[in-house]
């Protein structure tokens, strides 16, 4: 038996939620077109007869601008920290400027963990455009591998599989086989709706909002479960955003989330959803203790 930690990390929006939830075959992490999506350390566990992995996904790397960030970036070095296997994903159709991958480099090669590289994205260019952009990362760092992958068609993801599995430590299963995640139910509940705001709002709220799920009620047989969460925003005009002209914005938010976690539940959902103003809390360290977010 193989068991061991495997960290995701790379710039926001390659593709690593997507990958995570792929090899799982279940929407662990939140996905979105929008960069910054992810903000927390997520785990998803894959466990076969052979071996047991716990992924982690992690925040995009990027120079922290506020608290929040911060906290992110702090998420990372985490999971790096804790890796046995590093996966350093691209986005092959927009590699990234030499010079603000410097630190990157340098953070994996300080590591001296094993680091893959995974080049996804490869459906968005040609065959050939691969060739010298391997070659460019044979010469940039020490890969123990190199892997193109397209996390979207689920391309080349078993063959990325198989290699991580080599570099497993030999050990025992960590967690129990039908376990996929440590993460609580209502941290899920919480980035479903999170999922909605990022998706159905614009420029500066997606990043000025968060979920707090602050009452969690099963109902007993045939009944719904109930679900009271609070969307936090900066501003008063950013509440007034979320809810829209009659409340309609924060009605579709709640119906597609509702839906979501319906389906995840197996049962009926009463969401009571609310939005309140939590001046600056992207930049305020007991805002974000108390949104659930670990320096
Ligand atoms: P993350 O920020 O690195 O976690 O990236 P996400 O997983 O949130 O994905 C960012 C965007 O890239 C989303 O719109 C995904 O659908 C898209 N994406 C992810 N993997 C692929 C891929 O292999 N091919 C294409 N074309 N798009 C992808
Ligand atoms: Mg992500």
């Amino acid at each position: 038996m193989r068991s061991g930690y495997v960290s995701i990390v790379g710039k926001p929006n390659v593709g690593k939620s997507t990958l995570l939830n792929v090899m799982l075959g279940e929407k662990l992490s939140i996905v979105t077109p929008k960069p910054q999506t992810t903000r927390n350390r997520i785990t998803g566990i894959l466990t076969t007869d052979e071996y047991q992995i716990i992924f982690l996904d992690t925040p995009g790397l990027l120079k922290p601008r506020y608290k929040l960030q911060e906290y992110m970036q702090e998420a990372v070095r985490g999971a790096v920290n804790d890796a046995d296997v590093i996966l350093y994903m691209i986005d092959v159709s927009r590699p990234p400027k030499e010079r603000s991958e410097r630190d990157i480099l340098r953070m994996l090669r300080e590591s001296n963990k094993v680091v893959i590289l995974v080049m996804n994205k490869i459906d968005l260019v040609s065959k050939p455009m691969l060739l010298p952009m391997i070659a460019s990362y044979k010469d940039k760092m020490d890969f123990a591998e190199i892997v193109p992958i397209s996390a979207l068609k689920n391309d080349g993801v078993d063959i990325l599989i198989d290699v991580i599995v080599k570099y497993l430590p030999e050990g025992p299963q960590l967690y129990p086989g039908d376990q996929i995640s440590d993460m609580p139910l209502r941290f899920f509940v919480a980035e479903t709706i999170r999922e909605k705001v990022f998706l159905l709002t614009k420029q500066e709220i997606p990043y000025a909002s968060s979920v707090l799920i602050e009452e969690f009620k099963e109902r007993e047989e045939g009944a719904a479960t109930y679900i009271r969460a609070t969307i936090y925003v900066e501003r008063e005009s950013q509440k007034g955003i979320i809810i829209g002209r009659g409340g309609n914005m924060l009605k579709k938010i709640g119906t597609e989330a509702r839906r979501e976690i319906e389906a995840f539940l197996g049962s009926p959902l009463y969401l009571d959803l609310w939005v309140k103003v939590k001046e600056g809390w992207r930049r305020n360290p007991r805002d974000l203790r108390e949104l659930g977010y670990v320096p």
